[in-house]
């Protein structure tokens, strides 16, 4: 049972997170660079039936990637803006809970990145945290190996 909650910066999407978390993440991609306005996006794996929304309605944009041209669904607060979440069309039983809108990100441990090769400059990753250069899975469905 996990005690995990969250909700948008104006409070009107609350949610609970039912299980623990199946991962972790940085994910330094230029898609993720670009929704969220910033150097990369923290967030956390999970299944669709372990979330517990409440309050308002999400509001949905559907994103086609021209890398590998599948959908990605960004997940926000039509009234403050807030991203709470992706849905991607790749792993459909599967969502990402943004960190930052945890009520206590400290709960999570985090300690994996993505798409390192595609990481501002300045970013420098710890020593004892496991580096993808790419995604973890690659397109054939295997596992990637992690470059550090
Ligand atoms: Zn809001
Ligand atoms: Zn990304």
């Amino acid at each position: 049972m996990s005690k995990l909650s969250g909700g948008c910066l104006c409070g009107n999407i609350r949610y609970k997170i039912l299980k623990e978390p199946l991962l972790a993440y940085t994910c330094h991609c230029r898609f993720c660079q670009k929704d969220t306005g910033t150097a990369h996006r923290s967030a956390l794996a999970t299944l669709n039936e372990y979330v517990n929304l409440s309050g308002n309605e999400l509001k949905v944009y559907t994103y086609k990637s021209e890398e590998h041209g599948r959908q990605l669904y960004k997940n926000f607060c039509p009234d403050c803006g807030t991203t709470i979440s992706l849905k991607t069309e790749r792993f459909p039983e599967r969502q990402v809970i943004m960190l930052g809108t945890l009520d206590d990100p400290s709960q999570v441990q985090l300690s994996t990145h993505m798409f390192a090769e595609e990481a501002f400059h300045w970013v420098e990753f710890p020593k004892d945290h496991i580096v993808y250069a790419r995604h973890r899975i690659n397109e054939d469905g295997t596992p990637a190996s992690p470059i550090n």
